[in-house]
Protein backbone atom coordinates (compact mmCIF):
# COMPACT_ATOMS: atom_id res chain seq x y z
CA UNK A 1 0.00 0.00 0.00
CA UNK A 2 1.09 3.45 -1.07
CA UNK A 3 -1.59 5.89 1.38
CA UNK A 4 -4.72 6.11 1.93
CA UNK A 5 -6.88 8.43 0.54
CA UNK A 6 -9.68 9.94 2.52
CA UNK A 7 -12.69 11.59 1.55
CA UNK A 8 -13.92 14.74 3.52
CA UNK A 9 -17.77 16.28 3.32
CA UNK A 10 -19.31 13.12 0.77
CA UNK A 11 -22.52 13.26 3.24
CA UNK A 12 -24.46 16.59 3.65
CA UNK A 13 -26.36 15.59 6.85
CA UNK A 14 -22.42 15.36 8.33
CA UNK A 15 -21.51 18.59 6.23
CA UNK A 16 -24.40 20.58 7.88
CA UNK A 17 -23.58 19.28 11.21
CA UNK A 18 -19.78 20.50 11.75
CA UNK A 19 -21.07 23.60 10.66
CA UNK A 20 -19.13 23.96 7.40
CA UNK A 21 -20.27 25.77 3.61
CA UNK A 22 -20.48 22.59 2.11
CA UNK A 23 -17.94 22.56 -0.93
CA UNK A 24 -18.50 21.57 -4.60
CA UNK A 25 -16.68 18.56 -4.25
CA UNK A 26 -15.02 16.36 -1.22
CA UNK A 27 -12.64 17.59 0.27
CA UNK A 28 -9.51 14.74 -0.04
CA UNK A 29 -6.99 14.13 2.25
CA UNK A 30 -3.94 11.74 2.59
CA UNK A 31 -3.03 9.19 5.69
CA UNK A 32 0.16 7.65 5.47
CA UNK A 33 0.16 3.93 5.48
CA UNK A 34 1.88 4.22 9.65
CA UNK A 35 -1.83 5.16 10.41
CA UNK A 36 -3.45 2.26 9.94
CA UNK A 37 -4.59 -0.51 12.03
CA UNK A 38 -6.23 -3.08 10.79
CA UNK A 39 -8.55 -6.48 11.72
CA UNK A 40 -6.37 -9.71 11.23
CA UNK A 41 -9.01 -12.13 12.03
CA UNK A 42 -12.97 -12.11 11.86
CA UNK A 43 -13.54 -12.68 15.31
CA UNK A 44 -10.56 -10.11 16.67
CA UNK A 45 -11.43 -7.11 18.70
CA UNK A 46 -8.99 -4.19 17.99
CA UNK A 47 -7.63 -2.91 20.66
CA UNK A 48 -6.20 0.43 20.22
CA UNK A 49 -3.59 1.65 23.16
CA UNK A 50 -4.90 5.03 24.97
CA UNK A 51 -2.58 7.80 24.54
CA UNK A 52 -3.86 11.13 25.91
CA UNK A 53 -4.52 13.18 23.29
CA UNK A 54 -5.49 16.47 25.43
CA UNK A 55 -7.81 16.97 22.22
CA UNK A 56 -11.08 15.11 21.40
CA UNK A 57 -10.68 11.91 19.83
CA UNK A 58 -13.68 11.81 17.35
CA UNK A 59 -14.46 9.14 15.21
CA UNK A 60 -15.85 8.82 11.75
CA UNK A 61 -17.14 5.78 10.37
CA UNK A 62 -16.96 5.01 7.06
CA UNK A 63 -17.25 2.51 4.13
CA UNK A 64 -13.45 1.89 2.82
CA UNK A 65 -12.98 0.52 -0.47
CA UNK A 66 -9.67 -1.35 -1.66
CA UNK A 67 -7.71 -0.43 -5.01
CA UNK A 68 -6.58 -3.09 -7.02
CA UNK A 69 -5.20 -1.60 -10.35
CA UNK A 70 -2.63 1.29 -10.59
CA UNK A 71 -4.49 4.61 -12.26
CA UNK A 72 -3.40 8.39 -13.01
CA UNK A 73 -6.84 10.27 -14.28
CA UNK A 74 -9.17 7.55 -14.81
CA UNK A 75 -12.10 7.70 -16.34
CA UNK A 76 -15.82 6.25 -14.73
CA UNK A 77 -15.32 3.05 -16.30
CA UNK A 78 -12.01 2.58 -15.56
CA UNK A 79 -12.76 3.43 -11.46
CA UNK A 80 -15.29 1.08 -11.49
CA UNK A 81 -12.92 -1.31 -12.13
CA UNK A 82 -10.34 -0.16 -10.21
CA UNK A 83 -12.05 -1.17 -6.67
CA UNK A 84 -12.02 -5.30 -5.76
CA UNK A 85 -13.38 -5.57 -1.65
CA UNK A 86 -14.80 -3.12 0.92
CA UNK A 87 -14.71 -2.99 4.40
CA UNK A 88 -16.34 -0.65 7.55
CA UNK A 89 -13.46 1.52 8.69
CA UNK A 90 -13.12 4.70 10.87
CA UNK A 91 -11.44 7.93 10.46
CA UNK A 92 -10.34 8.85 14.07
CA UNK A 93 -10.14 12.93 14.25
CA UNK A 94 -8.77 15.03 16.90
CA UNK A 95 -11.51 17.48 15.93
CA UNK A 96 -10.40 20.12 18.33
CA UNK A 97 -6.75 20.34 16.54
CA UNK A 98 -8.54 20.19 13.11
CA UNK A 99 -10.77 22.95 14.10
CA UNK A 100 -7.37 25.12 14.93
CA UNK A 101 -5.98 23.76 11.93
CA UNK A 102 -9.04 25.04 9.30
CA UNK A 103 -9.47 28.37 11.27
CA UNK A 104 -5.81 28.75 10.39
CA UNK A 105 -5.99 27.60 7.04
CA UNK A 106 -3.33 25.18 7.51
CA UNK A 107 -3.20 21.26 6.35
CA UNK A 108 -5.27 18.63 8.57
CA UNK A 109 -2.22 16.17 9.09
CA UNK A 110 -1.98 16.67 12.39
CA UNK A 111 -5.39 15.89 13.47
CA UNK A 112 -5.92 12.66 11.05
CA UNK A 113 -2.28 11.27 10.53
CA UNK A 114 -1.81 9.91 13.78
CA UNK A 115 -0.69 6.07 14.46
CA UNK A 116 -4.60 4.33 14.81
CA UNK A 117 -6.24 6.97 13.20
CA UNK A 118 -7.07 4.70 10.39
CA UNK A 119 -8.97 1.45 11.38
CA UNK A 120 -10.32 -1.60 8.98
CA UNK A 121 -12.29 -4.25 9.49
CA UNK A 122 -11.92 -7.25 7.27
CA UNK A 123 -12.02 -7.35 3.62
CA UNK A 124 -15.01 -8.61 1.59
CA UNK A 125 -14.89 -8.69 -2.19
CA UNK A 126 -17.90 -6.85 -4.13
CA UNK A 127 -19.08 -10.20 -5.04
CA UNK A 128 -18.79 -11.64 -1.74
CA UNK A 129 -20.99 -8.52 -0.34
CA UNK A 130 -23.06 -7.72 -3.59
CA UNK A 131 -25.77 -5.49 -1.53
CA UNK A 132 -23.15 -3.10 -0.51
CA UNK A 133 -24.72 0.23 -1.72
CA UNK A 134 -27.96 -0.55 -0.01
CA UNK A 135 -27.05 -2.24 3.00
CA UNK A 136 -26.93 -0.14 6.19
CA UNK A 137 -23.88 0.60 8.15
CA UNK A 138 -23.35 1.55 11.49
CA UNK A 139 -21.31 2.51 14.33
CA UNK A 140 -22.65 1.27 18.45
CA UNK A 141 -20.65 2.88 20.90
CA UNK A 142 -21.75 2.00 24.19
CA UNK A 143 -24.93 0.61 23.35
CA UNK A 144 -25.91 3.26 21.40
CA UNK A 145 -25.50 3.63 17.60
CA UNK A 146 -23.97 6.95 16.91
CA UNK A 147 -23.83 6.68 12.93
CA UNK A 148 -25.47 4.93 10.29
CA UNK A 149 -26.03 5.05 6.82
CA UNK A 150 -25.65 3.33 3.08
CA UNK A 151 -23.24 3.83 0.58
CA UNK A 152 -26.09 4.75 -1.69
CA UNK A 153 -26.67 8.53 0.20
CA UNK A 154 -22.94 9.57 -0.69
CA UNK A 155 -22.58 12.87 -2.37
CA UNK A 156 -19.45 11.16 -4.75
CA UNK A 157 -20.27 6.97 -4.93
CA UNK A 158 -17.18 5.08 -4.90
CA UNK A 159 -16.17 4.87 -8.67
CA UNK A 160 -16.63 8.87 -8.97
CA UNK A 161 -14.31 9.59 -6.15
CA UNK A 162 -11.95 7.28 -7.29
CA UNK A 163 -11.70 8.95 -10.76
CA UNK A 164 -11.88 12.31 -8.75
CA UNK A 165 -9.22 11.18 -6.54
CA UNK A 166 -6.83 10.16 -9.61
CA UNK A 167 -7.00 13.37 -11.27
CA UNK A 168 -4.89 14.39 -8.43
CA UNK A 169 -3.05 11.31 -7.09
CA UNK A 170 -1.40 8.42 -9.08
CA UNK A 171 -3.47 5.14 -7.48
CA UNK A 172 -1.69 2.46 -6.41
CA UNK A 173 -2.78 -1.35 -5.85
CA UNK A 174 -3.57 -1.89 -2.42
CA UNK A 175 -4.42 1.81 -1.38
CA UNK A 176 -7.36 2.17 0.52
CA UNK A 177 -10.26 4.99 -0.28
CA UNK A 178 -12.24 5.96 3.02
CA UNK A 179 -15.41 7.45 1.94
CA UNK A 180 -16.59 9.82 4.54
CA UNK A 181 -18.76 9.78 7.45
CA UNK A 182 -22.34 10.11 7.71
CA UNK A 183 -23.72 12.40 10.69
CA UNK A 184 -23.31 11.75 14.03
CA UNK A 185 -19.46 11.82 14.77
CA UNK A 186 -18.67 12.38 18.28
CA UNK A 187 -15.94 11.98 21.34
CA UNK A 188 -14.66 8.45 21.93
CA UNK A 189 -13.00 8.27 25.44
CA UNK A 190 -10.85 5.79 27.09
CA UNK A 191 -12.81 2.68 27.44
CA UNK A 192 -15.31 2.61 25.03
CA UNK A 193 -16.12 -0.39 23.21
CA UNK A 194 -17.18 -0.02 19.59
CA UNK A 195 -19.47 -2.32 17.22
CA UNK A 196 -19.03 -1.87 13.42
CA UNK A 197 -21.44 -3.72 11.26
CA UNK A 198 -22.17 -3.89 7.45
CA UNK A 199 -23.16 -6.81 6.02
CA UNK A 200 -21.02 -9.59 6.83
CA UNK A 201 -18.25 -7.19 8.27
CA UNK A 202 -18.87 -7.41 11.99
CA UNK A 203 -16.50 -6.28 14.66
CA UNK A 204 -15.36 -4.41 17.82
CA UNK A 205 -13.04 -1.53 18.78
CA UNK A 206 -11.41 -0.66 22.36
CA UNK A 207 -9.43 2.35 23.22
CA UNK A 208 -7.39 1.73 26.13
ZN1 LIG B 1 -13.61 11.06 7.52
Amino acid sequence: MDKIICLGKNYLDHAKELGDAIPEKPVLFLKPPSSLVAQQNPNQNINVPWIDWGSQLHHECEAVARICKDGFRMNLTEAQQSFDALTLGLDMTLRDVQNNLKKNGHPWEMSKAFPNSAIIGTWFSKEQFPSWETEEFSLEVAGNIRQKAKASQMRMNIAQAIAYASEHFALKQGDLLFTGTPAGVAEIKSGDHAILRWGPIHYSVTWK
